[in-house]
């Protein structure tokens, strides 16, 4: 398969508003934001959707949720906040790298388009 924007970005080959970074996962600001706050958080690993994580990614997937919940409490989002995964085609996945989007300052609706 080849290779994502995603992993380009992670090695530093294309520039982003970098928002937090550990070893193993980075956040940053999406180029084209869908809310006043949208920031991206990605795996370090080359995990392309769900469908290919096991048992040994269990780990890594918490810890991204945690990303999440302290990225939130940084930027503010003290009344709440949308967590989104597009998977896979009808999920409207456009990277093939796994992410989570943080959407909040503005009141989501359901059901998403
Ligand atoms: P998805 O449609 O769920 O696969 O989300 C991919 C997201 O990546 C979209 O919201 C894009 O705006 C975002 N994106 C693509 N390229 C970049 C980039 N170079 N910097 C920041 N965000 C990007």
């Amino acid at each position: 398969m080849s290779e994502t924007v995603f992993a380009k970005i992670i090695r530093k080959e294309i520039p982003v508003d970098i928002v937090y970074e550990d070893d193993v996962s980075l956040a940053f600001k999406d180029i084209n934001p869908q809310a006043p706050v949208h920031i991206l958080v990605i795996p370090k690993k080359s995990i392309t959707k769900l469908e290919i994580v096991t048992e040994e990614d269990i780990t890594l997937l918490g810890h991204l949720l945690l990303i999440v919940k302290k990225i939130a409490q940084e930027v503010g989002l003290d009344n709440g906040y949308r967590v989104v995964i597009n998977n896979g085609n009808d999920g409207g996945q456009t990277v093939n790298h796994l992410h989570l989007h943080i959407l909040g300052k503005r009141k989501m609706t359901w059901p998403p388009g």
